[in-house]
């Protein structure tokens, strides 16, 4: 990001010096705990999109959470989502047809039962479940389907519009705003905290709006992942800048004190599970049975 970075600051608008006046924590330091950051894996670019730009990983000298440097600012981040990732309506194509047909096939059950279950599609329940990020809802009609009045959050106005055209849930606004009606017994952040510029905003937002008992479902990228020492610079969920924050078993959820230890006064981990997917299975189920697959899996308890 050095060679834009420049010249976003010779043109700097009033705008981004009041963006970053008004979010000065979150340009420097750890995004969990605010310790200094050192240099693990200079010189990554995107290899998915085509943005140009280079980032460094670092890691956290404190609790070891690992991060994208330099961090993107929330308005460079919108436009990027707004270019790359914005849902662009697809629907009843033969394509989302057969993907739907799929989905509730017994084939993509023994699927996720051998590959993992990263989108949460497999456990049976009762209750109020908040799906965040639920894009045009696929999710939302497993998760009913799976016996949970199922609502989703997404701030993508298309992909909402989309979701309630098929007669699904869901809000549109950003999580620290989000009001409910009725608290939840469960919320889904399926591929979604490693995203956030705060992710420890966006846990304390989870817990406010989780019924006492409540469940957060989290999957994100596995820093430790055996993949990610293979392919180094080229691991496919560095994909910068849109991986903000990169988790692992030990840094983000499981070490009983520093700033997790605040985190575990809300959210009791219950069970950790690691999986993998891919075509090579083998190699793969052997990675989630060491805890080096290529996916993190917390299922939490709020106390
Ligand atoms: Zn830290």
């Amino acid at each position: 990001m050095t060679t834009s970075s420049e010249s976003v600051q010779s043109s700097t608008t009033f705008q981004q010096v009041v963006e970053k006046l008004a979010e000065p924590e979150k340009t420097r330091g750890c995004l969990l705990c605010r310790s200094t950051l050192t240099v693990v894996l200079p010189g990554v670019t995107d290899t998915r999109l085509g943005i140009g730009g280079s980032y460094d990983i670092v890691r956290c000298t404190a609790c070891g959470l690992e991060q994208i440097h330099p961090l993107p600012s929330p308005g460079e981040l919108k436009a990027l989502y707004e270019k790359h990732y914005n849902f662009g309506g697809e629907r009843d194509t033969t394509y989302t047809r057969i993907r739907e047909w799929f989905h509730f096939s017994p084939v993509y059950r023994l699927w996720l039962i051998l590959d993992g279950d990263f989108s949460f599609h497999l456990p049976k329940g009762t209750g109020r479940l908040l799906d965040i990020g639920c894009n045009e809802g696929r999710g939302l009609k497993i998760y009913s389907r799976n016996g949970f009045q199922a609502e989703g959050l997404e701030l993508n106005e298309t992909a909402a519009r989309v979701a309630r055209q098929k007669g699904l849930t869901v809000h549109t606004c950003l999580l620290q705003d989000f009001q409910p009606s009725h608290l939840y017994d469960v919320v889904v952040l399926s591929n979604v905290l490693e995203h956030s510029l705060s992710p420890k905003e966006v846990l304390l937002d989870v817990r406010r709006i989780l019924k006492q008992d409540g469940e957060v479902w989290i999957s994100c990228p596995n820093s430790r992942s055996w993949q990610r020492k293979v392919f180094g610079r080229d691991w496919a969920n560095w994909h910068v800048p849109f991986h903000i924050a990169h988790f692992s078993p030990a840094t983000a959820f499981a070490r009983p004190e520093r700033v997790t230890k605040e985190l575990r006064n809300a959210l009791l981990v219950i069970f950790l599970m690691l999986f993998m997917r891919g075509l090579f299975f083998p190699i793969l189920w052997l990675g989630n049975l060491l805890g080096r697959g290529d996916c993190l899996v917390v299922m939490a308890r709020r106390t």
